[in-house]
């Protein structure tokens, strides 16, 4: 297992073509999803996002109409506010959260300020799955992810192994 930050994604970014390598292989193998979503939780378990933290200060967060509801609950303040505050547009992606200079914007230190009521693109990440569900029909982003995710990173090496998928 591998959770050294600068190796993520020094080794991520030189395995891109490997990983896209990977997933066509999955798709033509009829690979167990269920298997490769249990190997996938197993990952998690066995590493602390509170000490590592690296997505909130990597990723954009995506946020819904839901996700506006409950965070302004939260915040006692008015979905309107809320979208003024802590939210902007992006290109790619519509509504996201404002970031700063150390990541999203309810990053306190490795903490999420709102955890309880954060959107639900933090609540599902690193979501090995796509849309759909599934990892390996679904859009995947994994091979992005493991330049900067220990979870998705190591899930992908463990998924090549048991695939017997030649490097
Ligand atoms: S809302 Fe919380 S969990 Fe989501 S990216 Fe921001 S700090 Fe991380």
């Amino acid at each position: 297992m591998i959770e050294d930050l600068v190796q993520i994604r020094l080794l991520g970014e030189k395995k891109r073509p490997e990983n896209e390598r990977f997933r066509r292989y999955l798709k033509a193998h009829d690979h167990s999803d269920r298997r490769l979503r249990r190997m996938a939780e197993a990952i998690e378990e066995q590493i602390d996002c509170t000490k590592c933290a690296n997505c909130c200060r990597v990723a954009t967060t995506r946020i819904s109409e839901r996700d506006i509801e409950r965070l302004s609950r939260h915040l006692g303040t008015s979905p309107e506010r809320f979208v003024t505050d802590y939210t902007t547009t992006s290109e790619d992606e519509g509504l996201i959260l404002k970031r700063g200079d150390t990541g999203c914007v309810f990053l306190e230190g490795n903490l999420c300020g709102v955890y309880e009521s954060r959107p639900d693109t933090s609540s599902r990440f690193p979501m090995m799955q796509g849309v759909n569900r599934s990892i390996v029909l679904g859009r995947w982003k994994c091979r992005h992810r493991a330049c900067y995710s220990p979870i998705v990173y190591n899930a992908l090496e463990s998924f090549k192994e048991d695939a017997g998928f030649t490097r």
